[in-house]
């Protein structure tokens, strides 16, 4: 039914890649609300900052004012390895839903980490570079975060120490030896390497961990050993910055054909994708000259936004980390064992918390064998094997996308695909074999974990 004047994939030359990311905070009216110290509850300095991430790195995640941040050559040189990434106009799936919507998806799985996280791993690990240290220390959960560091790090000859929950740990070994692959070392979390994995561990044994804990592992051996800083794949503004050049070469790209998209589609975990696809989109609509629809989307075992508090609240399950304001669930809440598809963080960004709570977008919950319908259905007509994080979008674009069936308007929507799902074929086995439910926390429930939330006035 179209007549496909719009190729089936828009790519940019290299020459038109972007030169600096864009910060939205810049035009954002109400700014994020800072870091807080644990202890003090006063806005954490660069100073203390710099004890735990890298400097340049901490001027980036204080920076509310400067627009548009250079992009170094070298980090450009590493994106033109495997970007810019395709905008694909999903001609087949149109045509298999019948519907009037023209849709296009950004795909961010081609590269060895199968998804978005290269690039601010690729940011992160340079800075680290530069200011002469040893290396970095983090956490994964699914792994494609610490396989992201990991090509990084080796990239420019850095340490790399990598917390991985330990269910994940457990369930993905491959994911593992990728990592080992590029270097890294990989240790299951919690763990009796660190302190505070000890007293997780004697507090709740046989616990099989989370990112919460994993991140308070990650963060005490970067304090604690010299030339070691800590580095996080979502959630913090400098992650956002960095993958904002999803959101720039989309824009270009719609922008040739000229294109204005209705509707924007993201998955949300720390809201990393999401805040870097729908960036320069924002900037439009913050500075009155465009407007579109905006939508997040979380699973509905792990809905930060659309049943969290908006409050300030530990990063970490330890405590160890700055408190960050942010709509979560409780540092302490670790979504239900069945849970397969990914996106298991208890918080969300500042930045994006900040403008859901300005009613500058949406968010939306989806039961998880919703997604894998979605996820299969896309296979099968797209060729890519998305992730189950992915696959989040892809439900709720196809929904939209029924919608104008219905109502025969021509909405174009465009989602973000960030990463292929080779690696969460246990996860498809279970919806494939019936065993997966679709378990969704009481009121009571979260209620629990909300009554432990920081006081802070
Ligand atoms: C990590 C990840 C996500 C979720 O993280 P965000 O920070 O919310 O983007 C989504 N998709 C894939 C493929 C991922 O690896």
């Amino acid at each position: 039914m179209a007549d496909k004047k719009i190729p089936y994939k828009i790519y940019l030359e290299e020459s038109e890649m972007p030169k600096a990311w864009y910060n939205v905070r810049a035009d954002m009216k109400n700014k994020p609300a800072p870091l807080l110290n644990p202890g003090t509850h006063q806005p954490m300095t660069a100073e203390e900052l710099g004890g735990v991430f890298c400097d340049e790195l901490v001027q980036q995640e204080l920076d509310n004012e400067n627009a548009y941040i250079p992009i170094p050559q070298e980090i450009q040189d590493f994106y033109k390895m495997y970007r810019p990434s395709p905008l694909v106009r999903a001609y087949c799936l149109e045509e298999k839903l019948q519907t009037p919507a023209k849709i296009y998806y950004k795909f961010e799985g081609n590269n060895t980490s199968g998804s978005h996280k290269l690039n601010s791993a690729i940011a992160q690990a340079y800075y680290a570079k530069q200011q002469g240290l040893k290396g970095v220390t983090t956490e994964t959960g699914a792994g494609q975060w610490g396989t992201a560091l990991s090509m990084a790090c080796s990239y420019f000859d850095l340490d790399c120490k990598v917390f991985m929950v330990k269910v994940s740990y457990e369930q993905k070994p491959f994911r593992r030896e990728v990592m080992r692959t590029y270097g890294a070392s990989v240790t299951p979390s919690p763990s009796d390497t660190t302190d505070v994995g000890k007293k997780i561990l004697a507090e709740h044994p046989g616990t099989t961990g989370s990112l919460g804990c994993a991140i308070s592992e990650a963060v005490e051996v970067a304090v604690k050993n010299p030339g070691y800083r800590y580095v996080l794949g979502s959630v913090l503004n400098q992650v956002l910055l960095h993958q904002s050049v999803i959101g720039l070469e989309t824009k270009a790209a719609l922008d040739k054909y000229g294109i204005k998209p209705d509707i924007i589609i993201g998955c949300a975990g720390g809201g990393s994708n999401l805040g870097g696809l729908i960036s320069p989109f924002m900037g439009e609509k913050l500075r009155g000259e465009a407007d579109y629809r905006i939508v997040a989307v979380e699973p509905a075992s792990c809905p930060s936004f659309t049943r969290g508090v908006y409050a300030y609240d530990f990063c970490d399950t330890g405590m160890v980390c700055p408190l960050a304001k942010m709509y979560t669930l409780g540092s302490d809440f670790i979504p239900s064992a069945n849970h397969a598809g990914g996106l298991r963080y208890h918080g969300m960004s500042p930045v994006l918390s900040q403008l859901y709570d300005d009613g500058l977008m949406e968010a939306i919950s989806v039961p998880q064998t919703a997604v894998f319908e979605a996820a299969e259905q896309f296979a099968r007509v797209e060729g890519i094997l998305p992730a189950p994080e992915s696959s989040h979008a892809i439900r709720v674009a196809i929904d939209e996308a029924m919608k104008c069936k219905e109502t025969g308007e021509e909405k174009t929507i465009v989602f973000g695909l960030t990463g292929t799902g080779y690696f969460d074929m246990v996860a498809y086995e279970k919806f494939h074999d019936g065993e997966m439910d679709d378990y969704i926390p009481t009121d009571e429930e979260l209620a629990q974990y909300r009554a432990r939330l920081p006081k802070v006035d």
